[in-house]
């Protein structure tokens, strides 16, 4: 990210015209670059942000008022404004940030505002839905003799809020038969209400946890930002178990105390469960969700809420970000470093990089959070641009686990087995004190690669470059880029040979049947992302873990993160240099910041934990830092390559992503791209240097053939202007597409 493009401390344009303006530009919700005019009916007052209807085309579309006309089409030939609804205008500060995304992606305005806009119907008031209601004077004995499922439903109605039967039979823990049933005996009452779930608002006033000294100071600290009134941004840093999240609830408290909405960013889905127990324990109820598995009502509510001014917390991934808060006043990044943030289709941008943007243009404080800060972060804390806090130890005296390196070369599994004598001894050892093990391998299915063993042929998708990986599970085999599937064939397609098939590497499926194999009378479950169908197995999952029903849980990255099994004493990693293959810009910091994350899911509580490594190359500076818990010194010496390197946070970077279903036509866009890429210095004398085009490492995804360019320029250079006044000039093919990524944390 590129501190100097932040934009400027410019006064607010003025909003609202003395005289009502006749014409006034309209930004469409579509792949446009600029806003088009529209003519303002006689009798209808519109200003800038008001949500409202145009015709474009044969259609009717809702849109944003964007503000005053460029004055470019004479207004004869304009069309008018449909529609204005009845709803508060886009604020200018959420108009700006969009603006400025659009700029800084290089993406098409509309596009970017289509991330704000993005329920279908939100604009229309809501119809009303049945709900249920407290009954009048239900006598205790009828109320005492009904099933302790019933008496459950009437508990929750005692608080006076009317629940559609969905909610209500959610809070209480059974079927909407049971809610459907209590009404038609007449013992509860039905009502209309407005809103698809009552949304009651967080409390700040609750107590809170006794803060340890170093949280008290960090939430200190986070306070008087917030009472600054100004842009901060500040990392809060600390161990897995610190604390942190206890800790930056004082701040979500305080802003709310302020009359500020609070925005909490998280990764990954799978975190919200637990999270929103904790959110619950704290404040009282359950803040506004915000991800891509909502049901249109819940968005609808959500967006409504958001925009009224009624949601004041909403927790959410990446693209809560651009719903088009009232009154945002604090922004929480949690995980700060996960790669998760960054958006990979359409608008392609990194979400903490946005929302640190879009702090600074509210004037509010964003927090970014994490164990393992990433390289770009650090080196902002470091240099003193954010506000560095620090959570020295676990909280409540918790120790931090002890890391070990089972060498692969030295301590061999047996053939085709992938667990070393010392993992399965630690095991034993574990399972014997009555403790839970995590072995941890971030792959999914059984085995990677499947090979024939008469002819060498491998499995490959069909539409990627990727090997297809057995899944027993499915009985099939599977690509994890594209989905595509198929039977385990009986022949090779290549020889004919038939059960001539090996099974190359391994996947979870695979430890799990070498772990059953070694703990013949232990519970022993998987959990990768798809093992579980819904978020309520999920959930499920994740509670028998809690429970103590499973012994030994072989997981993904899945498992890696946010959770916290006080029982969990022993963490084992498959194959640690798994990350390592590859090495792109980020594999070192990635495989650092995964490691630490999965080795932080052991001894949370009066346990002390234990992390085995098993790899190949223990003399790795990774496994080294790892094991001495070095990170700082990992990232010093990281970020001293990076500058040998004069790669990010030194420099800029920008990637060029030709695709296409033909691959000459690719390489031909490729190659004219390449004939007059930016190479040297700019006119102020900075450096600047294309590399490539080469074919992507993925060359062909999906059955798009990919090749790439990589732009690497000093910082004050201004990238987006070079790139545009480049690739702009070019007329594409409409059977290739040319996509830009600034800042890339991809590189495949
Ligand atoms: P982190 O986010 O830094 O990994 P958490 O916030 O999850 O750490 O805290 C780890 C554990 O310690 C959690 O169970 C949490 O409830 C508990 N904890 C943290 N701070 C306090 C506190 N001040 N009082 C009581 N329990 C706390
Ligand atoms: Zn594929």
């Amino acid at each position: 990210m590129q501190e100097s493009l932040l934009p400027p401390d410019e006064n607010e344009r003025k909003e609202v015209q003395s005289e009502p303006a006749r014409v006034m530009s309209v930004l469409v919700p579509y792949p446009v670059d600029k806003a088009y005019d529209y003519k303002v009916p006689e009798g209808l007052v519109v200003q800038a942000g008001d949500y409202v209807i145009v015709p474009l085309g044969s259609r009717e579309i809702p849109a944003v008022v964007w503000g005053a006309s460029a004055n470019e089409v004479p207004s004869k030939k304009l069309k008018s404004i449909i529609h204005k609804y009845d709803f508060p205008a886009m604020p200018s500060v959420q108009r700006k940030f969009l603006d400025w995304v659009a700029d800084y992606t290089m993406s098409a305005k509309g596009f970017v505002m289509k991330m704000s806009l993005s329920v279908p119907g939100a604009l229309e008031p809501p119809v009303p839905v049945t709900a249920y209601q407290k009954g009048e004077n239900l006598p205790d004995l009828i109320r005492k003799g009904l099933s302790p499922q019933r008496q459950k439903v009437l508990e929750v109605l005692d608080s006076g809020v009317a629940y559609r039967a969905a909610d209500l039979a959610r809070e209480a823990g059974c079927s909407s038969a049971v809610v459907k049933g209590l009404a038609d005996k007449g013992l509860i009452q039905t009502t209309e209400i407005h809103s698809p779930a009552p949304c009651r608002a967080p409390d700040p006033h609750r107590d809170g946890p006794e803060l340890s000294e170093d949280q008290d100071l960090a939430a200190g600290t986070m306070k008087e930002l917030l009472d600054s009134g100004e842009f901060h941004t500040a990392l809060l840093d600390g161990v897995t178990g610190a604390g942190k999240t206890e800790t930056y609830f004082e701040a979500v408290a305080h802003a709310l105390k302020n009359d500020k909405q609070v925005l909490i960013m998280l990764p990954e889905i799978a975190l919200s469960n637990v999270f929103l127990e904790r959110f619950k324990t704290r404040f009282g109820c359950a803040p506004a969700l915000w991800h891509s598995h909502l049901s249109p009502a819940q968005r609808k509510n959500t967006w409504r809420g958001v925009a009224s001014g009624d949601t004041r917390v909403v927790i959410g991934a990446r693209s809560a970000l651009f719903l088009p808060y009232a009154d945002l006043g604090l922004i929480i990044v949690d995980e700060e470093h996960e790669s998760a943030y960054k958006q990979e289709e359409g608008v392609i941008y990194h979400a903490r990089d946005m929302a640190v943007v879009r702090a600074s243009m509210g004037k509010f404080p964003i927090i970014l959070v994490s164990a393992t800060p990433s390289l770009e972060t650090i080196h902002n804390a470091w240099n003193g641009r954010y506000h560095h806090l620090h959570l020295k130890a676990r909280f409540g005296g918790a120790r931090l686990p002890e890391i070990h390196l089972i060498d692969m070369r030295e301590d061999k599994p047996e053939r085709q087995h992938f667990i070393s004598p010392t993992l399965k001894q630690v095991t034993q050892d574990a399972l014997d004190a009555g403790g839970q093990v995590l072995y941890f391998l971030n792959r999914r299915g059984y085995a990677p690669l499947t090979l024939c063993r008469t002819c060498g042929h491998r499995m490959a998708c069909p539409r990627c470059t990727a090997w297809l990986v057995e899944h027993k599970s499915g009985g099939n085999l599977q690509c994890h880029h594209c989905g595509f599937a198929q039977r385990q064939p009986k022949q090779c397609p290549d020889c004919g040979d038939e059960h001539s098939f090996a099974a190359c590497g391994p996947g979870v499926e695979r430890i799990h049947e070498e772990a059953q194999a070694l703990f013949p009378d232990k519970n022993i479950m998987i959990l990768a992302s798809d093992t579980a169908e819904s978020n309520d197995e999920l959930k499920a999952m994740l509670q028998k873990i809690h429970d103590g029903e499973v012994d030994i849980i072989v997981g993904t990255q899945i498992i890696a993160k946010g959770h916290h099994f006080p029982n969990l004493t022993l963490v084992g990693v498959i194959d640690a240099d798994l990350g390592l293959a590859g090495g792109d810009l980020r594999a070192a910091e990635r495989t650092y910041q995964l490691l630490h994350q999965v080795s932080g899911r052991a001894g949370r509580a009066e346990k002390k934990g234990q992390v085995y490594l098993q790899s190949f190359m223990p003399d790795h500076r990774i496994m080294q830092a790892m094991a001495a818990g070095a990170r700082d010194e990992f990232l010093e010496a990281e970020s001293w390559e990076r500058e040998q390197a004069h790669m990010p946070p030194y420099s800029r970077l920008a990637g060029i992503i030709v695709s296409g279903r033909e691959e000459s036509q690719v390489i031909e866009v490729a190659k004219q791209l390449g004939r007059t890429s930016p190479q040297g210095a700019t006119d102020a004398g900075l450096s600047i240097q294309t590399l490539g085009p080469a074919p992507a490492p993925f060359t062909r995804l999906r059955g798009r053939y990919r090749y790439r360019l990589l732009v690497n320029a000093d910082k004050p250079v201004n990238l987006q202007k070079i790139l545009k006044d480049w690739v702009g000039g070019f007329k594409i093919p409409s059977t290739v597409r040319v996509q830009i990524d600034i800042d890339p944390q991809s590189f495949l």
